[in-house]
């Protein structure tokens, strides 16, 4: 009787609709061209090699596992009569259930971003460059058998089968041992895969697995742990391929860091800064990854507090044999040994970018262009990264030209004779940085001036403070006494015209100013604006913006370049004519090229009325 029911049940293949979002890829699988088809076998490679850590970690946290004895090891199979291949791992293995929740939707949310990009418009090789998983495997098969027993001991084998169409069937299945046995039965035009020998060309990027690879017979694999390797004997581009391998990224990353150490800690780690930081729609991940390995068996694949917020970019692989295996559920909060090697990695990472920032600046600046951010975040937020930060900061400077940057020790070591203040100009791009009013007192005196134009810059700003003693002023601070002296400004027009004038402006301008007043700063600008108290309130404006709050300027003072001819024209016309509304709408414009410099303006657009009037009344008096 049993073994009736045996023999119904292998036939009753369940059908089940694939997710609609399955249904989508499948047909864009369906329908796009390859330039590297054999990425299909790299997919489900390390789906095996991922299946086989996960049971070795099984055993070895002592549960029951069925098959214990079974040898850890994926085997690469062909048949080219039958046009089939076949790839089969000893590894955790799937019940019917996980069959149909892992090969009937899509977990990773990276491959929902690449069809929302997809759908608007991109297609064909770029999908082939993006790792959609085992899905992949439909690029070259015609139809697809998955027959797997889970390592569970009371697990029954079953069975999943697929055109890769509208549905899957799902069922029971026979099989002795534990692991996963996927069958691909190739389409007429990838016949070649069916080939072992166009198969052990292919095995290269398959060296970094850490199981042995059985393609027929022989191993096809090295086996690798690169970061167990010393570091002098590994290449530059055996570093690419293993962050291939272990990223899927298509660019090469920016830098890597081999850190290989027996004593007094054992650890084996390669990290890497990735080429960018967003990954786009293409790519598979948004954020660094660590895996976390005791004795080459994978204990976690995201231990991302093993390094500093601030450097939450960073990518790799981290090994150390005194680690006990049951820190897979420790943090490193709890675990002074984690601690000890979050201590070690930031150290040497930290010393590497501090190098490369001296030795290499170009290299460098590609770094900081993307990264920088993180580690100016890190600096306000972490009060005890600020030292080790201070070195990797990179600015852009009025003695710097174009976008070169310079990092605060050489601004340091040139200042000025008397100066014991970093300076610096807050503005929302480099350009309005460099034409800041406020840096005409500056220049004026030979003085430097840092350009700080990044959004989250106000933000570090809380946490650096000083640097080497001298404290870090804005130029817009009204008490700010220069070093040095300068050619006096020209005096301009007299108390009472310049009087008249300020009455007028503040008239004007209401309760956006605090005050109107000369200005013994301006050279070649007619105006700027000054905050009328440099406290922890100053920047607040600029810190809603960065955080996309609503904000409204703070009211600031209004000074005026008594000797520009615009001012002095001004007060002409507030004297000549008092009721003229021109002249209100001409300190309304001052005020706002003013906020505009700053990088503060909330609605530059606003100002396209008021410039028509100015433009109407402009052309009448060419007229
Ligand atoms: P990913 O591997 O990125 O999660 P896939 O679509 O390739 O995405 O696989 C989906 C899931 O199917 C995997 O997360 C895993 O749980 C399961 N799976 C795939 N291949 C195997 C295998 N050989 N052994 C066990 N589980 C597997």
């Amino acid at each position: 009787m049993a073994a009736d029911t045996e023999q119904t049940n292998l036939t009753e293949q369940t059908p089940v609709p694939f997710r609609a979002e399955v249904k989508q890829l499948l047909h864009i699988l369906a329908h796009s061209l390859y330039a590297d088809r054999e990425i299909f076998l790299r997919e489900l490679v390390s789906n095996a090699s991922d299946a086989l850590h996960r049971v070795q970690f099984e055993m070895l946290t002592n549960r029951e596992v069925r098959d214990a004895g079974a040898e850890l090891a994926i085997r690469i199979s062909a048949d080219e009569e039958a046009r089939t291949i076949t790839i089969a791992d000893s590894g955790v293995g799937m019940t019917r259930e996980e069959l149909v929740e892992h090969l009937g939707t899509i977990a990773q949310s990276g491959v929902k971003a690449l069809m929302a990009g997809l759908e608007a418009g991109q297609r064909g090789q770029l999908i082939g460059q993006f790792g959609v998983g085992f899905y992949a495997a439909f690029v070259v098969a015609e139809e697809i058998t998955v027959i797997s027993r889970s390592y569970r001991p009371e697990a029954e084998a079953a069975q999943w089968r697929s055109r890769g169409d509208e549905t899957f069937t799902v069922g029971p299945a026979e099989r002795e041992g534990r692991g996963t046995t996927i069958t691909l039965e190739l389409r007429e035009d990838a016949a070649e895969f069916a080939s072992l020998a166009a198969q052990a060309h292919r095995q290269a990027p398959l060296d970094f697995v850490a199981f042995p690879i059985y393609v027929g017979d022989e191993q096809a694999n090295q086996q690798t742990a690169l970061w167990r390797q010393p570091a002098h004997t590994v290449r530059d581009e055996e570093y690419t391929r293993f962050y291939r391998e272990l990223t899927h990224e298509v660019a090469d990353p920016l830098l890597h860091l081999h850190v290989s150490t027996d004593a007094p800690l054992d650890l084996h780690a390669i990290l890497y800064v990735p080429a960018a930081r967003e990954r786009g729609v293409l790519e598979r991940r948004v954020e660094g990854r660590i895996t976390l390995y005791s004795r080459k068996v994978l204990i976690r694949e995201e231990a991302q507090d093993l390094l500093p917020a601030h450097f939450r970019f960073v990518e790799g692989v981290v090994d150390s044999e005194d680690l006990p295996l049951n820190v897979a559920r420790e943090t490193v909060q709890r675990s002074p040994l984690l601690q000890r090697i979050k201590r070690t990695l930031t150290g040497r990472l930290t010393k590497t970018l501090a190098e490369q920032a001296e030795q290499e600046p170009d290299q460098y600046a590609r770094f900081w262009r993307e990264f920088g951010p993180f580690l100016k975040e890190g600096l306000a937020a972490d009060p005890t990264v600020r030292d080790e930060l201070l070195p990797l900061l990179r600015f852009h400077s009025t003695k710097a030209e174009g976008d070169a940057l310079i990092g605060l020790a050489e601004y340091a070591g040139r200042l000025a004779e008397g100066q014991t203040a970093i300076y610096y100009v807050l503005a929302g791009d480099l350009d309005s940085a460099r034409r800041s009013p406020h840096l005409e007192a500056l220049e004026a005196r030979g003085l430097e001036a840092l350009l700080l134009v990044d959004v989250v810059d106000s933000f570090m700003l809380n946490g650096l403070r000083e640097y080497d003693g001298k404290r870090l002023r804005n130029v817009d601070d009204p008490d700010l006494t220069l070093p040095g002296a300068a050619e006096e400004a020209a005096a301009g027009i007299d108390d009472e015209a310049f009087d008249r004038l300020a009455a007028r402006a503040q008239a004007a301008l209401g309760e956006r100013i605090t005050a109107v007043r000369a200005s013994s700063a301006l050279r070649a600008s007619p105006a700027r604006l000054v905050s009328p108290d440099a406290g922890p309130q100053h920047e607040l404006a600029r810190l809603q913006r960065l955080l996309g709050r609503d904000y409204s300027v703070p009211p600031k003072i209004l000074e005026l370049n008594r000797a520009h001819p615009l001012v002095a024209d001004l007060a002409r016309l507030t004297g000549e004519r008092p009721d003229d509304p021109l002249v209100g709408l001409l300190v309304e414009q001052l005020y706002d090229n003013a906020l505009l410099l700053e990088g503060l303006h909330p609605n530059p657009a606003a100002m396209v009325g008021r410039l028509q009037s100015l433009l109407e009344a402009a052309a009448r008096g060419a007229g």
